[in-house]
């Protein structure tokens, strides 16, 4: 069938519009209708260069949507339930799965950084005829695509799907890694760098946690407003001052845990000072390949900080979608709150431009309709 999808074909290009033909699902695979993106940072990462992604690709991973075909041996899905897509399939066998890691399964990494299914191939060609690769599995920014069984998960129908799509990235991330890899507890003291969509859900889950102090630091004096909404106690521009001294201050010798959330190299270096003994700093944004963190390691040991890495969130995305919905619906996660505007999806490069030039203060979600 012929579908519409923006197309990444060079690296720090604009994302190309292509009209591409999409196989029907093979066996264990499900053809989707995604109605609704967000645009993370990740997919900038990516336009950018700073990942090793395989191109070209079509673009986007954070999605909602319906089934519309499923094929053979499918038995998670059917046809007319609403999905969130998932940008990690874990393959249940390799050691990380066994370990309860499936977010970081080594069995289908290939094909997530190689943009393939999981047999090695793609269901997608240009009008060339020639292979596209699917983004992370699950191709957002297309109107249609075939996708994993294992790389959708089922949620109940009352749910708006653009708050939805917000499900398959940036709230799991920024909540697992709250919850289940840091274990934030009750007046934990707490800071983050960095408020784009993956930093707002890390405020989000610290203050549901009760952390306090709970520092918000960004290179934008226009995101205090929302962060103080969604429950910071403190925001500290640190393009305006340096937010250290006043950290140390307010938790009386740093932070028990510092999330780094900008993706940044600067603000990885300027948080690990946040830290108290004993501290962890975090890492959940993702820093450019090209450029490593200067720290000074030597306090790991004298001070017991910890450096630690974290991806999806650490969660078993399966299981821990449908919490979030219940959580989403309750009101807890704020997400009318980091939603802060749609667009359409031809205006998806100067979405990409202002998100560079951090003119976003939220989630912008396309409306592929
Ligand atoms: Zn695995
Ligand atoms: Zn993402």
């Amino acid at each position: 069938m012929k579908i519409k999808g923006a197309v990444l074909r060079e690296v720090d290009k604009p994302y190309s519009f292509e009209e591409l033909e999409l196989d029907s699902p093979h066996a264990n695979e499900v053809l989707v209708k995604w109605l609704y993106t967000g645009y993370c940072h990740s997919d900038l990462s990516n336009l950018k260069g700073r990942t090793m992604m395989a191109l070209p690709l079509v673009a986007g991973h954070e999605c909602a949507g319906l089934v519309e075909a499923v094929g053979e041996g499918v038995t998670q899905v059917k046809k007319g339930d609403h999905v969130v897509g998932t940008w990690m399939v874990p393959c249940g066998q390799c050691p990380e799965c066994r370990r309860g890691l499936g977010n970081i399964c080594s069995g289908n990494f290939g094909p997530f950084v190689s943009g393939t299914m999981l047999d090695g191939t793609t269901r997608i060609k240009d009008a060339n005829g020639e292979p596209v690769l699917h983004g992370n599995f699950v191709s957002g920014f297309s109107d249609y695509t075939v996708v994993p069984e294992g790389g959708v998960v089922p949620i109940r129908k009352d749910m708006p799907l653009d708050w939805a799509c917000l499900l398959s990235c940036c709230v799991p991330t920024g909540w697992g890694t709250v919850t289940k890899a840091a274990n934030v507890q009750p007046m934990d003291r707490v800071a983050i760098w960095g408020l784009g969509g993956v930093g707002q859900n890390v405020l989000r889950a610290a203050k549901v946690r009760g952390a306090h102090p709970l520092i918000a630091v960004d290179l934008e004096e226009s995101r205090r407003e929302k962060a103080l909404a969604l429950g910071a106690s403190h925001f500290i521009c640190n393009a305006k001052e340096d937010p250290i001294p006043q950290i140390l201050d307010l938790t009386g010798g740093g932070c028990d845990y510092v999330f780094e959330a900008a993706g940044q190299v600067g603000a990885t270096e300027q948080a690990w000072w946040a830290l108290r003994p004993a501290g962890k700093l975090m890492m959940v944004g993702i820093i450019s390949q090209h450029e490593p963190a200067r720290l000074p390691l030597t306090f790991s040991v004298f001070h017991q900080k910890g450096v630690i890495g974290t991806l999806y969130g650490s969660v078993a995305v399966q299981d821990e979608i449908p919490k979030l919905v219940e959580q989403a619906m309750n009101g807890e996660l704020m997400i009318d709150t980091i939603i802060e505007g749609y667009f359409k999806f031809e205006e998806l490069n100067d979405i990409a431009e202002k998100m560079e030039n951090r003119q976003l203060g939220g989630r912008w979600i396309c409306r592929l309709d």
